[in-house]
């Protein structure tokens, strides 16, 4: 993918409404982005199939919300509070930070007798008084570990789930929506019994990626990489990365670790609570060891994104001039902000398009309504949020009682009879959905 389509992505998802950076009217703060209109609900489509996917379908995880907030001591008692550490060197001229993994041997950019001081241990925890905003979900699944387990009366292997805001001070924030200070994680901590988490760290990892292939993201630009053993967390016997094709090269989006039983027995020893599991078919207590997936809301949308955004020179008939190229996301149907656009041919026509809006309204909610401005240009607008379908009401409609239903990505067309249009639409929008 290349680079310069990153600031195409940029500039579109800022005129259309889904990605601003945060504060803007006061300059901006770094790495915080808003969301607008279209992109929240495209964050929303995609948590929504993420918790359908991993705890309403099954029975084995159960969903949990803990607070960002946490007592002091767990942020100790996990090995944040020294151990979530990212080396940085600083320019001793300009005072400009980096990571020291980005940039290697390399100089401060600005110049041969601008040098870098050597490299320092930085906590990339936000501190707040007396405790730290959340780096993770984790620990509250871990502390919580043992009432999830009485009030849900699961046995192991079993998992808990959970999503929300996780904020870091990340020495350098890059590459858009991919590192930012604030963003979300959905995660689930799956507690096996020792000798079987390496069986279930690959059937997650399977899980993992085939939850983000049933988005609609194309193989080819899916890769795995294993951690090497001296590159771990300190709390992690191995990890294994599913790296996205970014338009910055291939890098993290989501991973899967193996943290052993570290958190439960560091909960343990700090707290003095017996964390441990009991075994009924065994007559034996342990602790569990646990299997980690994990994955950063804004990262998956990021890729989401860039797997369905397309530029083409002209695709649209339209009467306008139009000398811009044609940008088209092809998302699937269940994650696109709008599922269908109606439009009457004519504003004389809105009234009758204006029942078939509130009809579709009335069962799938994300429908727009639209009258300005030729049809093509129309198009070109559903296409440029994805709208799966565009319906228009003509003047034949007032006699054959059909419309005329455009399908975004063949933009073929097609009479349907009016009656029939809710099935027709139901059929076709499931289908094109891949989970
Ligand atoms: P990286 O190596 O890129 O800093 P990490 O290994 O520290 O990431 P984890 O601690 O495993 O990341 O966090 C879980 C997930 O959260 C990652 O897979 C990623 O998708 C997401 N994530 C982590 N840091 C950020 C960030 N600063 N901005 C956006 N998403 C992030």
């Amino acid at each position: 993918m290349a680079e310069n389509t990153l600031e195409s992505i940029v500039s579109w998802a800022k005129r259309r409404g889904f990605i601003m950076p945060g504060s803007e009217i006061y300059g901006g703060l770094g790495g915080i982005y808003d969301l607008g209109p279209y992109g929240v609900a495209l964050k929303n489509n995609i948590k929504s199939l993420w918790w359908k996917t991993f705890v309403e379908n099954r029975d084995d995880v159960v969903g949990m919300e803990s607070a960002i907030l946490m007592n002091h001591q767990v942020w100790q008692a996990s090995g944040h509070e020294t151990g979530f550490i990212d080396e940085l060197v600083e320019c001793k001229k300009c005072h400009r930070r980096f990571k020291a993994d980005d940039i290697g041997d390399a100089k401060c950019q600005r110049g041969g007798d601008h040098k870098l001081t050597p490299p320092k241990a930085f906590n990339t925890m936000f501190k707040v008084k007396d405790t730290y905003l959340r780096p993770e979900t984790a620990q509250g699944m871990f502390t919580d570990f043992k009432q999830i387990l009485e009030t849900s009366r699961q046995k192991l292997p079993f998992g808990i789930a959970q999503m929300g805001k996780c904020f870091r001070n990340e020495i350098n924030t890059k590459d858009y929506l991919f590192r930012v200070r604030e963003f979300e994680i959905a995660e689930i901590e799956y507690f096996v019994k020792p000798g079987e988490d390496d069986k279930f760290f690959e059937d997650w990892l399977k899980q993992w990626e085939d939850f983000v292939l049933s988005l609609g993201i194309k193989k080819e630009n899916l890769k795995l990489y294993q951690h090497p053993k001296e590159g771990l967390s300190h709390y992690s016997k191995g990890t294994t990365d599913l790296q996205y094709n970014f338009p910055f090269g291939f890098k993290e989006l989501a991973g899967v670790a193996n943290r052993t039983d570290f958190d439960l027995k560091s909960h343990q020893e700090a707290s003095g609570k017996d964390l441990n599991y009991f075994d009924q078919e065994t007559n034996e207590k342990y602790l569990p060891f646990v299997i980690e997936p994990t994955l950063g809301v804004e990262r998956l949308m990021l890729a989401v994104i860039c797997d369905a955004f397309q530029q083409v020179d002209s695709r649209t008939e339209t009467t306008e001039a139009v000398t811009e190229k044609e940008i088209v996301l092809h998302f699937n149907s269940n994650l696109a902000p709008v599922k269908v656009a109606v439009f009457p041919l004519v504003k004389k026509l809105s009234e009758d398009a204006k029942k078939i809006y509130d009809d579709l309204k009335s069962c799938w909610g994300a429908i727009e309504f639209d009258e300005s401005g030729s049809i093509g240009r129309r198009y070109r607008r559903q296409d440029e949020i994805g709208t799966p379908f565009c319906v228009t009401f003509d003047f034949d409609s007032l006699d054959d009682k059909k419309v005329t239903v455009r399908n975004r990505d063949t933009m073929k067309q097609e009479r349907i009879e009016i009656s029939e249009l809710k099935n027709y639409l139901f059929e076709k929008l499931n289908s094109w959905m891949k989970v």
